[in-house]
């Protein structure tokens, strides 16, 4: 061992590759390789990762259903004296993936938890994503719940940061629809298959990508990072506005054409019927 010693009584949470095999640390593999034993998601697919690694280790499960016992049975251990070391699927630990519980039960047995850096999906498509870094909000999966999900997109729909969200491809079609209709129109970059042979990093507007996909079946693995709300505009900004850029700053936020109307005309202190009859004049 070299600057560090391999500490008793320690929880490693291990960060490891979302795709390519030679995004990990060097100092991962150290841990791996020193750490007593390995608590892994899912400890088939891991062992590919390990075995390409040449890392031969006593392994155990944990993941979503197990999580109370393995939780007790993992801390045991680590009181006892061993060291493990948490790996997921891919990725780092705890993020959209088990290790939540296991580090709050580490903190409550008084066990120290040292975080092993390395990919996290979310931030490297954020970072590729030309959009706002300086403050975003990581949201995760969406339910499959449809009025959970509703619930989801509407509590972040005022939310003047950039979101990050994970989706599966299956679901990408309705999660855009839905999309669109709670935030209206906005720009989103699609990192699809990071690190990974068909990576692709796609800036575009949420009504692009929800017509490209409704005639082009979504493959692989996606991150959507979707602009934060525009600001809201003070009414006399607003009124400043020619009478057609005020009427598509609403339906911008996803407002029914009808409402927007309603709400130009409240602004301007005029009739809906004179809104209709310029703009539809207009269009
Ligand atoms: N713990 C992982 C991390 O650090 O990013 C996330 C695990 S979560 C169960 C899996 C989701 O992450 C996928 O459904 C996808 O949304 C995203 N993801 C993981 N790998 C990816 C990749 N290579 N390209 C794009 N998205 C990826």
């Amino acid at each position: 061992m070299t600057d560090e010693q391999q500490k008793p009584g320690v929880l490693y949470l291990v960060a490891t590759p979302i795709g390519n095999l030679e995004d990990i640390t060097y100092r991962a593999v150290k841990v791996l390789n020193e750490v007593d034993f390995i608590a892994a998601e899912d400890t088939r697919h891991s062992l590919k990762l390990l075995n390409h690694l040449g890392i031969a280790k006593p392994m155990t499960s944990y993941f979503e259903h197990n999580i109370r016992q393995k939780g007790e049975y993992i801390t045991e251990k680590i009181l006892a004296g061993e060291t493990a070391a948490l790996i997921s699927d891919a990725g780092t630990p705890a993020i959209s993936d088990p290790g939540e519980d296991l580090v709050r039960l580490c903190h409550e047995k008084g066990i120290r938890v040292i975080p092993i850096p390395g990919a996290v999906a979310g931030i490297n498509a954020l970072i590729c994503s030309g959009l706002s870094t300086s403050r975003f909000s990581f949201e995760g999966f969406l339910s499959v719940n449809k009025k959970s999900r509703l619930d989801h997109l509407m509590s972040v729909k005022d939310s003047p940061y950039t979101l990050i969200f994970y989706e599966a491809p299956h679901k990408l079609q309705n999660t855009l629809k839905d999309m669109l209709e709670t935030f209206g129109d906005r720009d989103i970059t699609i990192a699809r298959e990071l690190t990974k042979k068909y990576e692709e990093i796609i800036p575009t507007t949420l009504r692009q990508a929800k017509e490209y996909y409704s005639s082009n079946e979504p493959k692989g693995e996606y991150v959507l990072v979707i602009s934060g709300a525009e600001p809201v505009k003070a009414e006399n900004e607003l009124n400043a506005l020619n009478l057609l850029d005020h009427l598509s700053f609403y339906i911008n936020q996803g407002i029914e054409k009808k409402e927007a109307i309603k709400k130009v005309a409240q602004d301007r202190g005029v009739s809906r019927r004179e809104i209709y009859n310029q703009t539809m004049k207009k269009e």
